[in-house]
């Protein structure tokens, strides 16, 4: 069992495409080899493909009658322990009803014993681009608490409402990173990215994705080489002036070893797990982020 897991916290508007954000990333998991869970409070969302969930169904769990963010946060909590100690999986996507507020799920993971074991959180908000005009409160508010947004259906609008909605998004959510997405097709790494590799500097899968016919925007890694030693503070404020989209890796502090996860702006450095950090990745940080257009 890993010492710390990914959760990815997906929100979004009633009808933003989270479902089908859902069901790329349960593709690529496949593709992949990777083993991702998914908890689903979006009402009859789990209407993915038999196909795609396969044998995987001890990893597919649906909470209905509820909001995972309040009524049905202890639901939430003994469902991903029980995910946690049954299905073993590389990486959770807790998908939220378009009511929920995502930040406060979010929170839920901070609780015992979840907070032994969550890693790398990070909350993706949805957002139709067709549909940035919302007037809702709860709109702004979901936006407003994302490290990540992606923008679905961008194929849908014309240039013009494209720069519409990025510009309305920029004005809700200033400095939160956007990623377009066609039919639900994102970078994989960017929602969920991997660690650097003793074998291989650069992630082969990520390379893939640079080359994705759907995608607008160009995603590329990059390797951060961190000196060793400085205090976990000064360590922190180089990374962060160098840091991407997400940041990922580890580092020696004068305080010990450090794990380092960023999503957008938010960057944290930990203490590593009782697995402790695997040889030859120490110093080592992967920083994926757009390339220039
Ligand atoms: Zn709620």
């Amino acid at each position: 069992m890993k010492d710390r897991v990914p959760v990815i916290v997906l929100g979004g508007f009633l009808g933003s495409g989270k479902t089908t954000v859902v069901r790329h990333l349960l593709t690529e998991a496949q593709r992949t080899g990777q083993r991702l869970a998914v908890v689903s409070n979006e009402f009859g969302a789990l209407g993915i493909d038999a196909a795609l969930i396969g044998d995987r169904a001890d990893q597919m769990v649906e909470l209905a009658g509820g909001c995972v963010c309040c009524t049905l946060s202890n639901e939430l909590r003994d469902t991903l322990q029980l995910l946690r100690e049954k299905a073993d999986p590389d990486c959770i996507v807790v998908e939220c009803s378009g009511l929920a507020l995502p930040f406060d799920t979010q929170l839920h993971l901070y609780r015992p014993p979840l907070r032994d074991w969550v890693g790398d959180e990070a909350c993706v908000v949805v957002v139709d681009a067709e549909r940035t005009d919302e007037a809702d409160p709860l709109f702004a508010e979901q936006i407003q608490s994302a490290d990540l947004l992606i923008l679905s259906k961008v194929d849908l609008v014309s240039p013009a409402e494209l720069a519409s909605a990025r510009s309305r998004l920029a004005e809700l959510a200033p400095d939160t990173a956007v990623v377009e997405a066609v039919q639900g097709t994102i970078p994989l790494a960017v929602v969920w990215p991997t660690a650097p590799r003793a074998a291989a500097p650069v992630d082969g899968h990520d390379h893939d994705h640079d080359h994705d016919p759907h995608s607008h925007a160009a995603w590329a890694s990059h390797e951060l080489h961190v000196p060793d030693g400085m205090d976990a503070s000064a360590a922190y404020d180089w990374i962060y002036a160098r840091r991407g989209v997400r940041t990922k890796g580890f580092v020696r502090c004068a305080e010990g070893p450090r794990v380092v996860q960023g999503v957008g702006r938010r960057l944290e450095l930990v203490p590593p797990g009782p697995g402790g950090v695997p040889q030859g990745l120490l110093g080592r940080v992967v920083v994926i982020d757009r390339t220039p257009r």
